[in-house]
């Protein structure tokens, strides 16, 4: 291993991101011009996988469907060490006058995928013209379907985590609402996790004349919904709130009839699991209170969606000192509270230790999921350094 002081490392990386950054703004806006769904990502994984072999990987693709993957072997014995990057758009309508605009009818990047996957194509090829500088492996991982299809479940049930077995992993997104290149880091729970409910009400059916004859679920139902608002406004009270919301109801077809049952659904968006155990035990203890004696009974049924996505903590300190190094005291912050959203790092994290943060998209950028968002390319050669000096020194501390 070729050694290096830190410094002039750094001042090599910044000469090579400076030469290949036109290349990856415009692999960028690339991505934006064809944004593709979860499980759909056909030419983005094309793309990705020639901008690999042009830098003299060997991916595999089909990981979790249509994920990639390359490994960066040092040549030296090691720990891995694995970068991730989701590629999938959304089912949106783009509203911006880019002059790269979705060619896709109807489908967007509103996320900032595209610049995730260019970035982490960036680190590929700075991390492969630095491979003399550290030990052990790097792994790429460009997942597909992380917008509501689990594609990092996909992709570790297709052994992604294994040969070789990762030891810790690392990802970031990009943030609206913070100055661009600002590094936000959070121990523990960083995003929420989403666990979704569904409540049959049973009643009984009969004639809307008669209704002596029969049991209104619709009625019951609505005193249900005043009752989990109660719990929602308990939960509130806690420092990092369990939100419960209502958001589905539906039953009757005819407005003659009586229906036998209603179907109530909902989310719960919890920092923890037991959080959401919590939630589920206040759920029924007011279920149970309120069809007591109405002769309604009911069933609930949960599917849990993303687990919180809960960062290690030496992995966490690890991520805040670099980006202190690298960016300043001033330009990484501590991240007050969890996102409420969800993500599928969360998987990784279950599995390995790592760190998943964030890096500002500037003050006004629009907030993701907005038909006028759009990932700032400014972004790209800060991310870029940060996650190849997080790779390499991860790498050269063992
Ligand atoms: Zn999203
Ligand atoms: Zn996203």
């Amino acid at each position: 291993m070729q050694s290096f002081k830190l410094g002039e490392l750094r001042n090599i990386m910044k000469q090579i991101i400076q030469k290949i950054l036109p290349r990856y703004q415009t692999i960028r806006q690339q991505l934006h011009r064809y944004p593709e769904l979860r499980y759909q990502e056909v030419n983005t994984a094309k793309l990705i996988q020639q901008a690999l072999m042009d830098m003299g990987f060997n991916p595999q693709i089909q990981i979790g469907k249509t994920g990639v993957v390359a490994v960066l072997d040092s040549g030296k014995p090691g720990k891995t060490v694995a970068l991730r990057a989701d590629m999938d758009a959304l089912p949106i309508e783009e509203e911006t006058d880019l002059d790269y605009i979705s060619q896709n009818k109807g489908l967007m990047h509103a996320c900032g995928h595209d610049g995730h996957v260019a970035t982490l194509l960036g680190v590929a090829e700075v991390l492969q013209q630095l491979r003399h500088t550290f030990t052990g492996k790097v792994k790429f991982i460009f997942q597909p379907a992380e917008e509501g299809g689990a594609g990092a479940l996909a992709m570790i049930k297709d052994g992604v985590l294994e040969n070789p077995v990762v030891d810790a992993i690392f990802g970031y997104h990009n943030h609206p609402g913070t100055a661009v290149g600002k590094v936000l880091v959070k121990h523990g729970t960083t995003m929420y996790g989403n666990a979704e409910f569904s409540i049959q009400v049973h009643g009984k059916g009969g004639h809307a004349a008669m209704p002596e004859w029969a049991i209104n679920p619709i009625t019951l139902s609505a005193l249900v919904i005043t009752a989990l608002q109660t719990v929602s406004d308990a939960l509130a009270k806690d420092p990092e709130t369990t939100v419960l919301s209502v958001t589905t109801l539906h039953s009757g077809k005819a407005k003659n009839v009586i229906p036998e049952y209603a179907i109530i659904g909902g989310t719960i968006r919890a920092p923890s699991e037991k959080a959401t155990m919590h939630a589920q035990k206040l759920i029924e203890a007011e279920l149970n209170k309120v069809t007591q004696g109405s002769g309604c009974t009911f069933t609930i049924t949960y599917e849990d969606i993303y687990p919180a996505t809960i960062n290690t903590p030496v992995e966490t300190d690890f991520v805040l000192k670099q980006a202190k190094l690298l960016l300043g005291e001033n330009n990484v912050a501590i991240k007050a509270k969890s996102g409420r959203a969800s993500e599928d790092f969360s998987y990784f994290l279950q599995k390995v230790p790592g760190c998943y943060f964030f890096i500002g998209n500037g003050e006004d950028s629009a907030s993701c999921h907005s038909p006028h968002y759009n990932f700032n390319d400014g972004i790209l050669p800060v991310a870029i350094e940060l996650l190849a000096t997080i790779a390499i020194t991860y790498l050269q501390n063992e």
